[in-house]
C-alpha cells in the first residue's frame, strides 16, 4: 500500500496525458467502514476495499481495516482532525471529482455509515452533481457497533419505542442546535455522536426540559475496538462521569432506560459456556 499523507500534492494526470481519447470518469464508490473492528465490515466493503486501486480515507477508519486494501493501491489520508495534513470537506470533494473525472476509479472510505453524520450525503450531491457514477455501501454505525458491543439495546419493548440519534457539535456561533423537548421525551433511547465536548450542555438542557436525572445513560468509547470502554451512571452523573475517566472521542453518548439492562447483558455475553456432559 502506497501511504500518501499530504492529499494536497497528489497528482492527478491531466486529461491530455490518458492518449487524447475522451476519459470516462472513474466510478465513486462510497464505503462506510463501521466503527473499527475490522470484522463489522460488510462483504460489499470487503470486496470494493480489495479491488481499489485509489481510496480516500477519513480519521475513524480503523487501522485494521485498511489491511483489506490491495498491496498496491493508493491510500490518501484526508481525514478531519488530528493531523495538519488534513483537507476542508470543499476539498475532499474537489479532490474526489478531479479523481474520478481523470478516468480512476476511487474508493471514498468513511467510519461507520457514510451517511449517518459522515457527510456522505454532500459527497454524493456533488458526485451527482458532477455527474460522476456512484455506489454507496453502508455500514454499521457507530450506534449500532457501541449497543451490540456494549450491551445496551438501542430499542426494546419495555423502555424504547423510539430511537433518536443526534449530532451534539456546536454550531458556529457555540450553540448546540438541538430539539430538547424532543430528545427530553419518555420511552425512547437518545444517542448522541460528536458529543463529548458539549456533554454539560446536553445534559443540562435535557434536566431543563423534563427528562429525569436518574434517566440512565452510558457513555461508549471506541466501540467494537479491544480499547472500548462504557462507562454507566445517570443523565445527571454523566458529565462527572465523564471528566473522572477521561472519556475522549470518539465517544457516544447513549440516553435512557435501554442503559439499565446492561448488567444482565453483559453477565450472559461475558458467561463461559456451561460444559458440556
Ligand atoms: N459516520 C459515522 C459517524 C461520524 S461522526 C458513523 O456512522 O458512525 C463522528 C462521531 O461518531 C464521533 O464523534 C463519535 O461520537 C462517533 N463514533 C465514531 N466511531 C466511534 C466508535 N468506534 N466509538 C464510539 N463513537 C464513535
Amino acid at each position: 500500500m502506497n501511504f500518501i499523507e499530504d492529499a494536497r500534492w497528489f497528482h492527478t494526470p491531466p486529461r491530455e496525458e490518458c492518449a487524447g481519447a475522451p476519459v470516462a470518469p472513474g466510478r465513486v464508490t462510497l464505503v462506510g467502514a463501521g466503527p473499527g473492528d475490522p470484522e463489522l465490515l460488510t462483504l460489499r466493503a470487503v470486496k470494493a476495499l480489495r479491488g481499489a486501486r485509489l481510496v480516500l480515507y477519513d480519521h475513524l477508519v480503523g487501522k485494521e481495516v485498511l489491511r483489506y486494501v490491495a498491496e498496491d493501491a493508493d491510500l490518501i489520508y484526508v481525514g478531519k482532525e488530528s493531523s495538519h495534513h488534513t483537507l476542508p470537506q470543499e476539498s475532499i470533494i474537489d479532490l474526489m471529482v478531479r479523481l474520478a473525472r481523470s478516468g480512476r476509479p476511487v474508493v471514498r472510505l468513511k467510519g461507520g455509515d457514510g451517511f449517518i453524520f459522515g457527510r456522505g450525503g454532500e459527497e454524493a450531491q456533488a458526485l451527482a452533481a458532477a455527474g460522476i457514477p456512484f455506489e454507496v455501501v453502508p455500514g454499521i454505525t457507530a450506534a449500532q457497533g457501541a449497543g451490540a458491543c456494549a450491551g445496551i439495546p438501542l430499542t426494546h419493548r419495555d423502555h424504547a419505542a423510539t430511537l433518536v440519534f443526534a449530532s451534539g457539535h456546536l454550531r458556529g456561533d457555540n450553540e448546540v442546535a438541538l430539539d430538547w423537548e424532543l430528545l427530553a421525551r419518555p420511552r425512547q433511547t437518545v444517542v448522541i455522536y460528536m458529543g463529548m465536548g458539549t456533554l454539560p450542555t446536553i445534559s443540562a438542557e435535557l434536566l431543563r426540559h423534563g427528562l429525569p436525572g436518574e434517566t440512565p445513560a452510558a457513555l461508549v468509547e471506541q466501540a467494537s475496538l479491544p480499547t472500548q470502554r462504557c462507562i454507566t451512571g445517570t443523565l445527571q452523573t454523566l458529565p462527572a462521569l465523564a471528566q473522572q475517566h477521561r472519556v475522549r472521542p470518539p465517544a457516544l453518548i447513549i440516553i435512557g432506560g435501554v442503559v439499565a439492562l446492561q448488567p444482565q447483558l453483559l453477565q450472559g455475553m461475558h458467561a463461559m459456556p456451561a460444559p458440556m456432559d
